[in-house]
């Protein structure tokens, strides 16, 4: 009984797991009581301009009358039920709009209940699909280093083998091939070395690779690095002669957060499948979808099996589904833009930590900006820091990034931006 009564805090420290935490050497624990637009309230009192928009997805800020209201609206009228039989006008809008909106030819949908998941139906997909094509031998997938595209078995597979976040699941994992990282950054001259290196995998390996995973222009969790359109146009251009699906995982760069509405479009490719999640119900609920091409759905329905051989209980959810179309719709009127564009010019202003001592590399695009330093941060105290400056900023490793709201404002923005400044200046900010 003790242990329930213990505060709230030093509960959650000795019994609920967060994401990549200890239970022995447990982080600080802010407990958050309101957040609203870019600020979000700490049982404290304190309030703290939202640096990460809850890790890329709530991107019209928190507390918003619109999605609030539609999703009441739902939950009045149907908050689930089994997609298997049954469907609803919620998942119907969105996969309209989906298909409406995102790169050509993808054509059908599978509403996925989060990224790591959208990823496995992907995957499972581009698997299917050649089998059901009488090349069950395609059962390989190709990657490069650099990438990560979530926390499950398939996904794992196809994440950076040597950032060391999966490390030690390796046994247990498929075994992927794996192009290096891309060399050249989003705007420096392309060299045609990273095709000439592409295009040998692709011509060694084409025959046991089902598909090709990449997140498009951004590597994020495996090291926030933007690289050049023209390595997506050479993944595209190899996929297709060498009979190899492009999945493109968009779950963090979808929605507008580089500048466009999907990165995919800074190289004008489609992709055969595409993976979105995060800003979809503008980090309302967790929601994902996978969309496909014709081409794909029809061959895998045609197949030994008839069916796609995936469905989860929660597949479908009206309550996800209709925060996801009201957060589409704020898309679709259009201020993301102009937003998005005055948060990448304000950015700019991170450029003059350049030429400061300790940090390696400075970059900008879209509404994601990274400080990268030439050593690793101690997270807890970085992050103490940051509170008190009264900034949510929560860097990993040698990363101190942010990708805020959209609708933060250019004072906000500024403030954070100072916040980063700073800190890097204070002593007691580095890993051991
Ligand atoms: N792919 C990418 C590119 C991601 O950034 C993430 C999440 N960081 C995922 C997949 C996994 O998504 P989720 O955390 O919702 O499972």
């Amino acid at each position: 009984m003790d242990k329930i009564h213990t505060n709230d805090i030093e509960f959650d420290q000795q019994h609920i797991w967060h994401p990549y935490t200890s239970m022995t050497k447990p982080l600080p624990a802010y407990k958050v009581t309101r957040a609203e637009g870019v600020t979000i309230t700490l049982e404290t009192g304190e309030q703290l301009i939202d640096g990460m928009a809850s890790w890329w997805s709530v991107v019209h800020g928190y507390n918003h009358p619109e999605i609030n209201q539609a999703m009441h609206a739902q939950i009045d009228a149907v908050s689930h039920v089994m997609f298997g039989g049954l469907t609803h006008q919620p998942a119907i809008d969105l996969c309209r709009r989906l298909i409406a909106m995102t790169p050509d030819g993808l054509d059908k949908v599978f509403i996925a209940d989060s990224g790591s998941v959208a990823v496995e139906v992907a995957i499972k997909m581009a698997l299917q699909y050649w089998h059901s094509k009488g090349k069950p031998e395609k059962s390989k997938l190709m990657t490069v280093h650099g990438g990560y595209h979530g926390d499950t078995f398939a996904a794992m597979s196809v994440c950076d083998p040597v950032n060391g976040m999966h490390q030690l699941f390796q046994g247990f994992m498929a075994k992927s091939v794996f192009a290096p990282k891309p060399k050249q950054g989003f705007d420096q001259p392309w060299d045609e070395q990273d095709s000439i290196v592409l295009e040998q995998l692709f011509a060694t390996h084409h025959q046991q690779i089902a598909a090709f995973i990449i997140e498009p222009i951004v590597q994020g969790a495996g090291g926030m690095r933007f690289y050049h359109p023209q390595y997506l146009k050479q993944c595209r251009l190899l996929c297709d002669k060498y009979d190899v699906l492009l999945i493109a995982d968009e779950i963090a760069t979808g929605f507008g957060r580089t500048g466009k509405l999907f990165a995919c479009e800074h190289a004008n490719v489609s992709p055969d499948i595409l993976c979105l999640g995060k800003a979809l119900t503008g980090g309302y609920l967790t929601l994902a979808a996978t969309l496909c091409t014709k081409e794909i759905a029809d061959t895998i329905s045609q197949g030994e099996a008839g069916v796609f051989m995936h469905g989860p209980t929660f597949m479908g959810n009206p309550l996800a589904c209709s925060a996801a179309n009201a957060s589409l719709a704020l898309l679709s009127a259009g201020d993301w833009q102009h937003q998005v564009a005055s948060i990448e010019s304000t950015l700019q202003a991170l450029y003059t930590l350049s030429d400061h001592p300790d940090v390696a590399d400075v970059r900008v695009l879209g509404a994601i900006g990274v400080v990268e330093m030439k050593r690793p941060v101690d997270t807890a105290s970085i992050q103490a820091h940051f509170v008190k400056m009264g900034v949510w900023i929560r860097p990993f490793g040698k990363l101190v990034y942010i990708m805020p709201p959209y609708v933060i404002s250019q004072d906000e923005l500024l403030t954070l931006i100072q916040a980063i400044k700073q800190v890097i200046e204070f002593s007691d900010i580095w890993a051991e």
